[in-house]
């Protein structure tokens, strides 16, 4: 592969613009229902998994005799419709999983320029005396991919992205309650793709997901590698496949508040990370452990920046609700009801009235309540009080549960944010900010929408989706 100059990208994506202006892809959003059929499918969106994985194969192949400049037609459609018809897309998704909160819903589309694309690869060299050996960023093949409801087509567009760049095709299984939106994604993204390229079923779908659909795309030899974003059940399915897997797993994040801390700031960033799309963010803040010297203190910064303070039996109310004792396992169990929902909905539910505004809902809580226990995604935040920064520290490893996902620290002890970082391990560490500064959301770095942690890859990109291959000349080649 040629490292592309950056001037000759930006004709690329120059280029790539035009021909979406030119058929009126930017400019007029498709409507939401299903486009003429290319050969069994439906641009890209099956019935029949089977179907799917085979015509993401068939793809691969006319991908891989393709020059590198239509993956970065591919890549560079994605992100521009993402990016204009951000609205519309975010609106279905918001119609569609009625969770979250529809600015959030296209934010987390527009963002999808940050992911990056085919300029991220870069072959490495040598050479000496013996010749020259080139070492390339080779695709896997077709990608088995499973999505969440909590982002369904912008973890399905980050995932297509990074995917495509590196040559790869993809065969998605999204959660059914996003399905609806996802399948509407590929077909435009498909669509503008095969117009601009001839390619088609870059990415494919299966329209009516089931565990059995899932299972058949771990199963198929026509899928070479998975990539798996979700809760505790589908990362252990993943990482037992035979495949290679790369794992965007479930967190808990926890947050460290000391003495030393801006409070004010701390509060603001607690809010926005707490609060963006109603704490459905895997890295969004989930349960606050503050030192008792400014555990008051905090609090009251909590309201002054916007966030909503229940009392003690406020906080008993609205746990009991969000986490009802199982009948089977006789312990708390999150009621799915309450996820993503808005702040003032939870509080309607004990009785409350909050403006439909109120980002967030905060209260006491010790560190048995469940809310700091379990991964709750819902805009309420338990702030527990810990006797200083070791105990702090303590409850935060308890409660992350060695996911090794994301924690945050408010402090301008660099020691103590030292002694944190080490001993959480976590793939995302925060400091002095909202959680979505660690994936480039109002922060430095990259975007990816699927950030893997037990597997080992972190926020992933072009490369975490290609295989590495040696070709070597032997002789002279040396130019120096
Ligand atoms: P979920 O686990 O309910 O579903 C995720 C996907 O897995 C869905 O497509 C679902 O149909 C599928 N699935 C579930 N069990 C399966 C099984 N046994 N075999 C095959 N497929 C299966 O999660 P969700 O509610 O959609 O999303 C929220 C979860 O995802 C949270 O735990 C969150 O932390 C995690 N998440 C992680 C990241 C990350 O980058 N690490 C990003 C987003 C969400």
């Amino acid at each position: 592969m040629t490292t592309l100059s950056e001037a000759h990208i930006r004709a690329v994506v120059e280029n790539v613009l035009k021909e979406l202006k030119g058929n009126s892809i930017t400019s007029a959003p498709v409507a939401f229902k299903p486009a003429p059929a290319v050969k069994s499918g439906d641009w890209g969106v099956f019935s029949c998994v089977d179907q799917a994985i085979d015509a993401a194969g068939e793809a691969y192949k006319k991908l891989s005799d393709a020059p590198l400049y239509a993956r970065m037609q591919a890549v560079s459609i994605i992100k521009s419709i993402c990016d204009s018809q951000a609205e519309e897309l975010g609106r279905l998704e918001y119609q569609e999983t009625k969770i979250g909160r529809l600015e959030h819903k296209i934010e987390k589309l527009k963002v999808m320029q940050r992911v990056p694309g085919v300029e991220w690869l870069k072959p490495d060299a040598y050479s000496g005396d013996t010749g020259l050996t080139i070492i390339e960023q080779a695709p896997f093949g077709v990608i088995g991919v499973i999505t969440p409801v909590t982002h369904s087509l912008p973890t399905l567009a980050s995932n297509a992205i990074t995917m495509l760049a590196g040559g790869n095709t993809l065969v998605v299984n999204p959660h059914p309650g996003g399905a609806k939106v996802a399948c509407e994604g590929v077909r435009r993204f498909n669509q503008a793709i095969y117009k601009a390229t001839k390619l088609e079923n870059l990415i494919t779908i299966v329209d009516k997901p089931t565990l059995e659909s899932a299972g058949a795309i771990f199963k198929s030899k026509g899928v070479k590698m998975l990539c798996v974003t979700g809760g505790p059940a589908v990362a252990r399915a993943a990482m037992e496949s035979r495949k290679k897997a790369v794992v965007a797993g479930p967190g808990n994040p926890p947050v460290v508040v000391d003495e030393t801390a801006d409070l004010d700031n701390a509060a603001r960033s607690i809010i926005a990370g707490a609060s963006y799309d109603n704490n459905l963010l895997c890295i969004g803040e989930k349960q606050v452990f503050v030192v008792s010297k400014v555990y008051s203190d905090f609090l009251a910064a909590m309201s002054r920046q916007g966030a909503y303070r229940l009392t003690p039996a406020q906080v008993d109310s609205l746990t009991k609700a969000a986490f009802p004792i199982s009948k089977e396992t006789n312990e708390p169990q999150l009621n799915r009801d309450l996820v993503g929902k808005d702040a003032s909905f939870l509080a309607d539910l004990i009785g409350l009235k909050v403006t439909s505004q109120t980002p967030l809902l905060f209260g006491e809580a010790d560190e048995k309540n469940a809310f700091v226990d379990h991964e709750q995604m819902i805009p309420f935040l338990p702030i527990v009080k810990a006797n200083d920064f070791a105990h702090a520290l303590d409850m935060s490893l308890e409660s992350e549960h060695g996911y090794r996902h994301t924690s945050v620290i408010h402090s301008r002890d660099v020691n103590r944010m030292t002694e944190m970082g080490r001993a959480m391990e976590t793939t995302l560490f925060v400091k002095n900010g909202p959680s979505m500064a660690g994936i480039g959301i109002g922060g430095e770095g990259y975007v990816s929408f699927s950030i893997a942690t037990p597997t080992g890859e972190g926020v992933t990109t072009p490369s975490t989706f290609t295989r590495q291959r040696r070709c070597t000349l032997s002789g002279a080649l040396r130019v120096i």
